[in-house]
């Protein structure tokens, strides 16, 4: 249970949710290389894991932070694992709805549902392979 120093998240609901079918939820997002946790992140609708939108990052802070410092992706650094540094996201605007984002590289990372407490607890859950499932976003 959330104990310490963590922080339970609530989902956030606004147009971009009620667009895809809010079917909202949590997932922590971990390095494949070395499984080192990387985001909490709130992933809205159906289907497969392509980009982060900053404005769905919950944690790390200072992931959290660029939805409101950058304006636009030139100024987005890539996005990469904290502990070994491999790339895991590059930035991108989604022009449907003028969101930045990460476009995540396939296979870099895995997903985990989480219940959008942060730091998140370890528990023995299988990792979920990112981009396994069957539908597109
Ligand atoms: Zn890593």
């Amino acid at each position: 249970m959330a104990n310490q120093n963590t922080t339970q998240h609530s989902l956030k609901k606004d147009k971009y949710v009620n667009t895809r079918g809010g079917n909202s939820h949590f997932l922590d997002l971990f390095c494949s290389k070395c499984n080192q946790h990387f985001a909490l992140y709130q992933k809205d609708g159906h289907g497969r894991l392509l980009r982060m939108y900053l404005d769905r990052i919950f944690a790390p802070q200072e992931l959290a932070l660029l939805q409101s410092k950058m304006s636009n992706k030139t100024e987005m650094p890539n996005l990469k694992c904290p502990k070994c540094n491999a790339l895991i996201g590059t930035p991108m605007v989604y022009e449907a709805e003028r969101r930045l984002a990460f476009r995540l590289i396939h296979g870099s990372f895995v997903k985990k549902k989480s219940d959008g407490v942060y730091p998140p607890s370890h528990q023995n859950q299988s990792h979920e392979k990112g981009g396994s499932d069957e539908n597109r976003n």
